[in-house]
């Protein structure tokens, strides 16, 4: 709890904390997947947009939004309702591109009737969103993105692919990059809409090493885009691109909660109880100083990456918009990938005993977070460009050639 909150926040901190503990949701017939960027069934798709709906009308989410906009028009509350979802541990939120990157595209860039028509079923999770701007010649590089849109009347005619997207599968929305003018790399795109349920999408699911399928090939073929679906001016589009992906890595006024997986700490504490369970040369490894060292190391670690995000609190300690939230970024998934490491030592050559192995430890959680972890290093910028963001932007160092 912050020394500096009001008498309100102290009271909704604690009305969030009695909600979400009286209405934790039953486990599901068949365990959630890991991550929310994994979600595949639509039994999972229901539980958990069912999940956000609650949530929703508890006011945890869209908690600072006006009411207009479907929001619950508080005044500084959201971050509270934010902390405590994530304090808590529960179902992640099916609709995180939706929450965590549409909506505030929405809030800043969108027109009136984009926002009154777009935001409330983002924030009940009726409609799910996804993101497409990752082409398959354009990533890290992604103003090299080729898919285009030309002008036709009122519309506009799309055609391209997308890759790598998210929840296409449950989609009613995309994020949409488009090409408008191929003689100008930067102002040559416009940011739109997308309509995955209109003729001419194709969506095709990518599976990856794990087994799991979250993520898409989404082919654009003469499809109809009405100019009202636009999201601000033509040629704006990586300007608006650059928003949300500040939004994406946390920097901008979050709408609701958006942990896409289990929080740090649940990991580091399931795994200390792992090294209180497993023995090496007949000792148990929790009792032996050098792994101790080691899994203390990393609890320190996971702590300093909270209190690091503390700081985005205190103005002076901020280093501008997007430092805290890169540094979170990049340091968080590296992190992640260490502990499943460590986990997999610990392991041993049990680690390599997958889900759906009766014997293995946790039904393979480990093996599969930890394949799963290069997710985190990947998606939203590598780790190689956030060092060069941070490098370049934050701390003023010189350009990459
Ligand atoms: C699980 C997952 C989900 C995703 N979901 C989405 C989604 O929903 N929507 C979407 O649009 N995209 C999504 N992405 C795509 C993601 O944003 C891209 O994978 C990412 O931006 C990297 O692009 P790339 O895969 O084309 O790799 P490349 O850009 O080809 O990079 C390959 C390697 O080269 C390095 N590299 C490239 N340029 C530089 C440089 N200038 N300096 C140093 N190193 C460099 C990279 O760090 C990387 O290691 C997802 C990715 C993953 C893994």
């Amino acid at each position: 709890m912050a020394a500096s909150e009001t008498a309100e926040q102290r009271e909704f901190r604690a009305y969030c904390r009695a909600w979400l503990e009286e209405n934790r949701p039953p486990p599901t017939a068949m365990p959630l997947p890991q991550a929310a960027y994994e979600v595949m069934t639509e039994d999972h798709r229901s539980y958990l947009v069912d999940w956000q709906n609650k949530c929703y009308e508890a006011q945890l989410i869209a908690t600072d939004v006006s009411k207009e906009y479907g929001g619950h028009g508080h005044n500084g509350f959201q971050q509270i309702a934010s902390t405590e979802v994530r304090r808590a541990n529960v179902p992640y939120f099916i609709n995180w591109i939706g929450l965590g990157m549409a909506a505030p595209t929405l809030l800043i860039h969108g027109t009136e009737a984009q926002r009154k028509t777009y935001l409330p079923p983002i924030f009940s999770g009726e409609d799910i969103w996804c993101q497409g701007f990752s082409e398959p010649g354009a990533g890290s590089d992604l103003a090299g993105l080729q898919t285009s849109a030309v002008k036709d009347g009122d519309n506009w005619i799309v055609n391209g692919s997308k890759v790598w997207t998210s929840l296409g599968h449950f989609a009613r929305w995309m994020l949409l990059l488009a090409r408008t003018d191929k003689s100008d790399k930067y102002n040559g795109i416009t940011y739109f809409i997308g309509p995955m349920e209109h003729e001419g999408v194709t969506v095709q699911p990518i599976h990856k090493m794990t087994g799991e399928s979250g993520f898409n090939e989404v082919f654009l073929e003469d499809v109809v885009v009405p100019d009202h679906m636009r999201i601000d001016a033509v040629g704006t589009g990586w300007k608006v691109a650059m928003s949300t992906l500040t939004s994406e890595r946390g920097a901008a006024q979050g709408v609701g909660a958006v942990a896409t997986s289990e929080s740090p700490f649940a990991a580091i504490e399931s795994l200390i109880q792992l090294a209180k369970t497993k023995k090496r040369n007949g000792r148990l490894i929790w009792d032996d100083p050098v792994w101790r060292d080691k899994l203390m190391k990393l609890y320190e670690r996971t702590e300093a990456s909270t209190q690091n995000f503390r700081r985005a609190r205190v103005d002076a300690l901020n280093g501008g918009a997007m430092r805290i939230p890169l540094q979170g970024k990049l340091t968080g998934s590296e992190l992640g990938q260490e502990l499943h490491q460590v986990a997999l030592s610990i392991l041993g050559q049990e680690a390599s005993l997958y889900i759906g192995d009766d014997n293995s430890e946790e039904n393979g959680r480990w093996a599969l977070g930890y394949m799963n972890t290069y997710t985190g290093t990947i998606s939203g910028g590598s780790s190689e460009i956030q060092r060069n963001i941070l490098g370049e932007r934050v701390l003023g160092l010189p350009k990459t050639k």
